[in-house]
C-alpha cells in the first residue's frame, strides 16, 4: 500500500507555551532535512497539533519504509502515521472511504514486512479482528459530534465486513483514526518515533568522540534533547592509524543522521602524549591526559559558539571515570560538561547503540589514543593539588604544545 501522506505526531514541544511556534517551525524544518535525502518531492507543513508530509509526484516515488525510516531520525516526533485524505463532507460520505482503506490495509501483502520492521500493529487475519473508531474533530466547525461519528462510522465497518471484524472499545487490536480538518485523515498505524526535542531549540555542545562504544550514545542522547552537535577527536600519529581516524569520522556520519552536520576537530595529540608520558607519574598519565583533552575540546567549543562539552563517561567504567577522576577532569573545564551515560551500565549502552546504528562501527579493532600510554596501574583515586602539582612538571614547553596542536588541527565537516 502506498501512501501520500504522512500525519507526525509530537510531544513535549506541544507544552511549551510560546515557544511553541518556534519549536514547530523547528521540527518543520528537521522532517524537511531529513526528507531532502530521499528526494525533492515532499510538501511539509503545520496544521493545528500536527505536522502533514504530503508526497508530491507519482505512487513510485512513496516508498513507506524509506519515508519513515528517515523521519524516525527527526527528534521530535513521537508518533508517525501513514494516513489516506479524503475530502470533507459528512458521515456518509466519509464512511466509504474508511471502509476501502481498512479493506485495502487488510489485504496487505507487505504487511510482513512491515510488520517485522514496525511491530504487530495489524493482525494479517481478520478472524476476530477487533476495532475502534476515533475521531478527532480538529476542524470545530463540522456540524456532528466525534461520538456519533464514531458510532456512526463503528456500524458501517461492522456492515462491511460481516463476521470479520468486531467491536472491542477497551483492547481493540486495529485504532481506527478519524481527523476531521480542512480534509479529512484516515489511519491506523501510529509508527513510533525517536522523542525529543527538535534540533536546533537547545543550543550547542561539543562532543568528545573517540572510536568507541560510549561516546557516539553520549552525543546522541544530549542532541536527542534539541542540541546541535561539532565533535573533537584526538589522535596519536603514528601510534594510531588513519583507519582509527575514518572509523570516528564514520562514527560522526552515522549520528549525524540524528543530530544534523558535525563539524569534526581532528587534533594530533602526539607531542602532548609524549611529553606527559616523559614528564609526569606514570600512574597519573591518562588523568592528565584526560585535562589536556578537555582543555583543547573547551577551547574550539568556544571557537564554534558551543554552550557545553559532552562526554561518554559512565561512573566507575575505568579509573579515569571515578568520582574523584571526574572531579579533576572537571577542574580544567569553565563550561559544563554532560556525561548523559553518567548512570549507565555497559549493557545499557550497547543496547543503544545498536539501536541508533553506531556499535557494529563502535566495535572495529582499531587503537584509540587513550589506549596507547596507559599505566599498568592508573590512579583510581587522584588527588587534584596532587595532580596539579604533577602537571608543573610540564611547565616548560607545554604551552607551545598545546598552541602547535590548535593551530594543526583539521576540521572535518560531517553530513548524512
Ligand atoms: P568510548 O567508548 O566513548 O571511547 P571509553 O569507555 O573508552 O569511552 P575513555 O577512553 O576513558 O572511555 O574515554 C572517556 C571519554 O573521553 C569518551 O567517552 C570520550 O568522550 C572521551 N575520549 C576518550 N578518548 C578520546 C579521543 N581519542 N578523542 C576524543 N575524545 C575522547
Ligand atoms: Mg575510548
Amino acid at each position: 500500500m502506498f501512501y501520500k501522506t504522512y500525519l507526525i505526531k509530537y510531544g513535549e514541544i506541544g507544552v511549551k507555551g510560546k515557544n511553541r511556534a518556534s519549536f514547530e517551525e523547528a521540527l518543520v524544518s528537521q522532517v524537511r532535512a531529513a526528507l531532502s535525502r530521499i528526494g525533492e518531492h515532499f510538501h511539509v507543513w503545520k496544521e493545528q497539533g500536527r505536522i502533514i508530509v504530503d508526497v508530491l509526484g507519482d505512487e513510485k516515488e512513496t516508498d513507506a519504509d524509506e519515508i519513515i525510516r528517515e523521519l524516525q531520525t527527526v527528534f521530535g516526533i513521537v508518533g508517525i502515521c501513514p494516513v489516506v485524505k479524503a475530502p470533507l463532507g459528512t458521515p456518509e460520505e466519509i464512511a466509504p472511504h474508511v471502509v476501502s482503506f481498512l479493506s485495502e490495509l487488510y489485504h496487505l501483502k507487505m504487511d510482513e514486512r512491515w510488520r517485522e520492521k514496525h511491530g504487530e500493529q495489524l493482525d494479517g487475519s481478520a478472524e476476530g479482528l477487533s476495532f475502534k473508531v476515533h475521531c478527532r474533530r480538529a476542524n470545530k466547525q463540522y456540524p456532528v459530534a466525534s461520538m456519533d461519528v464514531n458510532a456512526y462510522l463503528g456500524e458501517k465497518i461492522l456492515d462491511a465486513f460481516p463476521g470479520q471484524i468486531r467491536v472491542d472499545v477497551h483492547d481493540p487490536k486495529v485504532m481506527v483514526y478519524v481527523e476531521l480538518r480542512d480534509e479529512v485523515y484516515i489511519y491506523s498505524q501510529v509508527l513510533p518515533g525517536p522523542g525529543g526535542m527538535p534540533l536546533g531549540t537547545n543550543g550547542s555542545a561539543m562532543l568528545c568522540l573517540s572510536g568507541g562504544i560510549d561516546s557516539p550514545v553520549a552525543g546522541w542522547m544530549i542532541s536527542k534533547r534539541g542540541v546541535t552537535l561539532d565533535a573533537t577527536y584526538f589522535h596519536a600519529p603514528p601510534y594510531t592509524s588513519e583507519r582509527a581516524k575514518q572509523k570516528v569520522v564514520d562514527l560522526a556520519r552515522i549520528i549525524s543522521r540524528y543530530t544534523g552536520p558535525i563539524r569534526l576537530h581532528v587534533v594530533n595529540f602526539t607531542d602532548i602524549q609524549l611529553a606527559i608520558y616523559e614528564k609526569c607519574p606514570h600512574d597519573e598519565l591518562t588523568i592528565i591526559m584526560r585535562r589536556y583533552m578537555m582543555r583543547i575540546a573547551e577551547h574550539f567549543a568556544k571557537e564554534d559558539g558551543c554552550q557545553a562539552l559532552i562526554t561518554g563517561e559512565s561512573l566507575g567504567q575505568v579509573a579515569s571515570q571515578t568520582m574523584q577522576s571526574l572531579v579533576c577532569t572537571d577542574d580544567v573545564c569553565s563550561m559544563p560538561v554532560f556525561r548523559p551515560l553518567i548512570g549507565f551500565d555497559k549493557q545499557d549502552i550497547i543496547d543503544l547503540s545498536l539501536k541508533i546504528g553506531t556499535y557494529e562501527t563502535s566495535i572495529e579493532p582499531y587503537e584509540d589514543c587513550c589506549t596507547i600510554f596507559v599505566a599498568k596501574h592508573p590512579v583510581t583515586k587522584p588527588r587534584l593539588d596532587v595532580i596539579k602539582r604533577s602537571e608543573m612538571k610540564l611547565a616548560d614547553g607545554i604551552g607551545e604544545l598545546m598552541k602547535k596542536a590548535l593551530e594543526t588541527a583539521e576540521v572535518i565537516e560531517v553530513k548524512a
